[in-house]
């Protein structure tokens, strides 16, 4: 292949830019009625049955959900070790601290059977990452939440659009769902997020810390004149809204979210099926019915040695085909081993499926041809 196949490439059509424009024309070009109507868009996708937030990351996002929750200093969350820093960062702002729990070697998601031994009476909520787009056992997950008292909070930062048990992410009964935006997830605008909740009151201060702990209910309760410049600040909050610009992109490419996940299931079928009689681990399908979104498509090779999964992306690269790990584990981050003290054999699969992993290009805007190639380059690299 002449041209190089990024590992990932949005797509932005011009609905996106169209809108975008008209933004940048009205004037206003910060949270107002652009932003209110994605968050509509996004309620009408999870069944008019939430409160939609959007703000400027998923991180953002994660970040209000365990403040909101009143998780702080002297309290600990479990999340899983297999996952972007972002997902565990969050807990640190708040003061609390984050207990690493190892993963199920089948499919990376957080491993239930080691979630209760991880529990103390310090333990505030459970995080969970639908890993790839492949929803965690969440039955079990909550299970163990209920009966331990904890908080749920899903990091659906790769599950858009993804189901378990036939109810779509977002709609599960937990604490609060957060979906990212960022420029390479399975809808974007740029960088964004949006915090989806059941909870009216929980939604109420989420509302408020992410704009400057602004209370517009306050305004309207006490001031019956309602003088245009007038705001009351009732906590000390963030500035994690999401601008109108941003928003302009999203309203059109929630309208995408299914065309593109059924582009990424084909993909994902095809390299399922030409991969098969390699000598690879394959990722694992989503059962009954349910959907995996294929944010990631994952190949694990059989190797002990990270050099050798490091000179196949070397090898790909070479071939024109950019790929990418997700994720280095947690705990083998400077950060995150100091302040734990850390070592290799807490995580024993982490770790070994960590030296293993490559993941593979998978969008829709990748063409037939160059599924095909990739495909080929992959199966003349490994037989
Ligand atoms: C991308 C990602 C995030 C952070 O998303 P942002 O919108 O960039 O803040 C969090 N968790 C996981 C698992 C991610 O992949």
């Amino acid at each position: 292949m002449k041209k190089f196949i990024p590992f990932f490439k949005p797509n932005i059509e011009k609905e996106e830019i169209e809108e975008v424009i008209d933004t940048l024309n009205s004037g206003w070009l910060t949270t107002g009625e652009k932003t209110k109507t994605f968050e509509n868009h996004f309620n009408t996708f999870l069944e008019n049955k939430n409160n939609c937030i959007a703000v400027s990351s998923a991180t953002a996002g994660l970040h209000l959900a365990v403040v909101s929750l009143g998780i702080g200093l002297g309290d600990e969350v479990i999340v899983p070790n297999h996952t972007f820093t972002s997902s565990a960062e969050i807990v640190r702002y708040t003061g609390a601290e984050v207990k690493l729990v190892d993963v199920c070697e089948d499919n990376l998601n957080i491993d239930p059977k080691l979630i209760e031994s991880s529990i103390n009476e310090k333990t505030k909520a459970i995080i969970v990452v639908h890993f790839g787009g492949l929803a965690c056992q969440m039955d079990e997950i909550n299970k163990i939440a209920k009966k331990n008292n904890l908080f749920v909070i899903e990091d659906a930062a790769h599950a858009l659009p993804t189901t378990y048990k036939k109810t779509i992410i977002g709609n599960l009964d937990t604490h609060a769902t957060i979906f990212s935006f960022y420029a390479n997830k399975t809808i974007t605008t740029g960088e964004g997020g949006m915090v989806v909740t059941k909870n009216k009151s929980l939604a109420k201060r989420m509302k408020v810390l992410r704009i400057h702990g602004i209370d517009s209910d306050v305004f309207d309760r006490y001031i019956t004149e309602k003088p245009k410049w007038f705001y009351q600040v009732v906590d000390a909050g963030f500035k994690y809204n999401l601008s109108d610009i941003a928003s302009s992109i999203g309203i059109h490419q929630m309208k995408k979210v299914h065309t593109f996940q059924k582009r990424r299931q084909e993909i994902a079928e095809f390299y399922l099926k030409e991969l098969s009689d390699l000598n690879v681990n394959l990722p694992q399908k989503a059962g009954n019915g349910d959907i995996h979104s294929w944010h990631l498509f994952i190949l694990r090779l059989n190797n002990k040695d990270e050099a050798v999964r490091n000179k196949f992306i070397e090898d790909m690269f070479k071939l024109n085909i950019g790929c990418s790990v997700h994720y280095i584990p947690l705990n083998q981050h400077l950060y995150w081993k100091n302040r734990y003290n850390l070592n290799s054999t807490q995580f024993p699969v982490s770790d070994k499926i960590y030296k293993q992993i490559v993941s593979l290009p998978i969008y829709y805007d990748l063409t037939d041809n160059e599924v095909e190639y990739i495909s080929n380059s992959i199966k003349k690299l490994l037989s």
